[in-house]
This record gives C-alpha cells, structure tokens and sequence, in this order.
C-alpha cells in the first residue's frame, strides 16, 4: 500500500459508544461448517445463498473467520450505536411514536392494539398474558400483550383450548432488530379490522376464524433497538443481563428465546456464551417472555400429539396454526428445526403447508437444517413438540433485490414491498387454522 493510500485509508476509531459492525459472506463447503461457526462465537445471522453464510461481527471478526479456515468478504459496514444500560426507553408516545424512519416503537404498538380494540369493539380483544425479564426484575419492562380478532360471537377470544373457532396465531419480534416482522403485524391487525364487510375474503375469514397477534414478543429486546432512534442498535435477545452484563462491542447482553424454549433445548444452533447472539440462557424456559407465551399457547390449544416421541404425530382433525416471524433469510421453516435429519409425524403436511407458502412468497421451504442451519429450542418447535400444533417460521426477507434486505431496511419497503407480499401468504395460512393437517401437496 502506497503512503497516500495508506493516508486514505479508514480510520478505526471507536468512539465510545459506537460500533462498527460489518456483514461478512462466508463460503462454506462442508454442512457442518454453521456449527463450526457457531461454536466459535460467531453471530450467524439468519441468512443464506447457496453455500455462502453471513456473519455479522466487527472490523476484525474477517482475521478470525480466515484463522478458521474461511474466506470472508465484506458485503455491509455499519456504524451502530452500543445499548447502554438496558432499560425501557419510555418514550409516552402514542400509535404514531416511531423510530427509524416510521418504525413503531413498543408504545405504538401497544397503543395501536388498545386503539384498535376501542374502534372495534366487536372484533379484537387485547389480553395482557405476563411481563418482560426486567419488568419480572422491577427495573422497569413492559407488559405482554397479545390481541385476538375475530367477528366475536359467544365464546370467542376467550382463554380456552375448546374454542368455538379455529385459532391461526401470530407472532413477531422475538427476535427484536428483525424490525419487519412487527410491521407486517401491525399491517395484519389493521387489514382484518378495517376490511371486515368490505373485502369478502376476510369477511369470511372473520366469521370463521380467532386471528390471535402478539406484535411485539420480547418488548424489553424492542425497547433497546429503539434507544438508537434513527440508527437502531441491533439487539436481537432479551435483556437478562444477569449471567453477564458487560459484553462490550464484541456481544450482547441478553438470552436468545428462539433457543431457550424447552424443546430440544441445548441442541445444535446455541452457545453457552452468555455474550453469544444464540445463548440459550441457563435453563430451558428460563426467560418470563416464554414462560408467559407458552402459558398463553396451552390456554389456546388442546395437546393434541399422541406421544412425546419426536415421531409421533397430531391426528390429521387437529385445528390451529402457528406462525412465528423472522427475517431475512427467504424463507419458511418448518419442525424440527432442532435437527434436519429427524422429522415430525406430521411431516408431509407441514411441508406442503410450508412449500404453499413459499410459492405464495416466492421463498424456499424445508427444515430449517435443510436450507438455513439447525437452531434448537425455537418456539414452533415447541409449540409442535408440546401441543401438536401446526407451526411453522416464515424468515422474510428480500428475495426480488428490491433493496429492501437486512434488519432495518428502509421504512418505506414495509407498505411497497413487504406487506403485499405477506398478505396473501397470511391470508392462506390463517384458513388453513382450520385444518391444517389435511394440507396435501395437491389440494391448494
Ligand atoms: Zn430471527
């Protein structure tokens, strides 16, 4: 390198407070180079093209990635805020408190659903089902909040697994810088209530069917990323800062609850580390956030397996569905998402639910360790193993080069590109609620 090269070259100044974060494309030539990556810290983001991983990490994440082996190029630098203390960022606002561009923060959120419930109060019902880790802690948090939907007849939207109605159930910032997912949420939430007795399809669809939504799964995780206002910091976990609460630039404080939910719990795609992205906190079901949803699933849904076995199956009558979102590997997932080589009994049809939706998507479909990487202790997992519901993961992502791709694309790719692309996808699924089982290849 020349001196006036040298000259020009990026500085790697770290003011305090601030990270630079870079993605990083990984060739892989061997399937168990995820884990590879994975055990030796690395944070795998949910993304994937044919053999090539992304790793997020730092400036000098790409050294270690070669000592291992790999060959990394940069394909994103980002400068990212650092989280301070974690702590709600209260900001008071009400439907229209936004970051980012739009974004809605957890005020927005819960604010929209209480509106929501007051305009239409023959068609949604908020229910507070538990509270965050740091609300639990009396450091502040949130309530959990979930909204059901429905055109409420006798019996509808109440707490229990005999519901009149099929329940289609979903969810969205478990992961909480997965920013798309609570607005394709949001978007769900309006369409139902608004077009109720205007568009047909979902006139029917409220007549017939419980549209459970939990917005915002880990509230404490959202409340982080929104501290960054315009320059979201990019929190994925919770913020159980109790195992270690100093992770510097080079993690984050926090339990990952798509690894700590008590199936399959410790598997492959955790770390121990409590830094780690993928840390599966110190128990199974360790974390307030999924104690309290998996309270709500067993007061929404019957335990419908036959057996405890990782083969045995729902009978093909069982109603509901599950759907859990993330981003933005293009995607749907389905069970187990513990271990690819090991298949649900219901396998075919939760396959053929997932192929439907990835043709409506145009995003591929399989077991998570079949075309992104193995993750154990993820909620459809859980939901499948305990209750036998049909549950899948759509990673949405950005799969047309709309320029619409990472965890906080432009706000404005939510209402042109995400939402109609979502749409049609939750409006299959949510009918699906009803028989779900009975989904062949052939018969969409
Ligand atoms: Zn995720």
């Amino acid at each position: 390198m020349s001196p006036s090269a040298l000259a020009r070259a990026p500085q790697k100044t770290h003011a305090s407070g601030e990270r630079t974060v870079v993605v990083y494309r990984v060739p892989t030539h061997d399937r168990r180079d995820a884990q590879k990556l994975i055990s030796a810290g690395y944070d795998l983001i949910e993304r994937r093209q044919g053999d090539d991983l992304f790793v997020m990490g730092g400036p000098s994440t790409a050294s270690g990635l070669r000592r291992l082996g790999f060959s990394p190029t940069a394909v994103e630098t980002m400068h990212k805020p650092l989280a301070h203390q974690p702590r709600a960022a209260r900001t008071g606002g009400g439907v229209d408190d936004t970051y980012d561009g739009g974004y809605h923060t957890v005020d927005a959120h819960y604010a929209h659903l209480d509106q929501v419930a007051a305009q239409h109060p023959d068609m949604a019902k908020v229910v507070t089902y538990g509270k965050s880790w740091l609300k639990q802690n009396g450091r502040g948090g949130r309530d959990l909040k979930a909204i059901c939907i429905t055109k409420m007849k006798q019996g509808d939207c109440q707490l229990n697994p005999q519901a009149p109605k099929p329940r289609f159930f979903l969810m969205s910032q478990i992961h909480a810088r997965e920013l798309t997912t609570g607005e394709v949420s949001w978007r769900w939430i309006d369409t139902l209530t608004n077009d109720y007795g205007k568009d047909p399809d979902i006139t029917a669809l409220m007549d017939s069917t419980e549209m459970w939504v939990v917005p915002i799964t880990n509230p404490d995780g959202v409340d982080i990323v929104a501290q960054g206002g315009d320059n979201p910091i990019l929190q994925r976990k919770n913020a159980d800062d109790s195992k270690g609460g100093s992770c510097d630039v080079n993690g984050q404080v926090g339990v990952d609850l798509n690894r700590n939910a008590g199936t399959h719990w410790g598997g492959e795609g955790t770390s121990t580390e409590p830094c780690s992205e993928i840390y599966l906190g110190p128990a199974a079901d360790s974390e307030p956030e999924n104690t309290a949803l998996e309270g709500l699933f067993r007061q929404l849904y019957p335990a419908v397996r036959t057996g405890t076995g990782d083969s045995d199956p729902a009978p093909v009558t069982a109603k509901g569905l599950m759907i859990s979102l993330h981003s933005d590997a293009s995607m749907v997932l389905l069970p187990w998402e513990a271990d690819h080589t090991i298949h649900t009994g219901n396998d075919a049809a939760l396959r053929a639910l997932a192929g439907r939706l990835g043709s409506l998507t145009g995003y591929q479909s399989g077991q998570a360790g079949e075309i992104l990487y193995d993750a154990s202790g993820g909620t459809d997992d859980w939901t499948y193993d305990k209750l036998g519901l049909a549950s899948l993961t759509i990673e949405i992502g950005d799969s047309d080069g709309r320029n619409c791709s990472g965890f906080t694309p432009a706000f404005s790719c939510q209402d042109s590109y995400f939402w109609p692309k979502m749409k049609p996808a939750l409006l299959y699924a949510a009918k699906q609620a009803a028989a779900p089982y009975r989904t062949t290849a052939k018969n969409h």
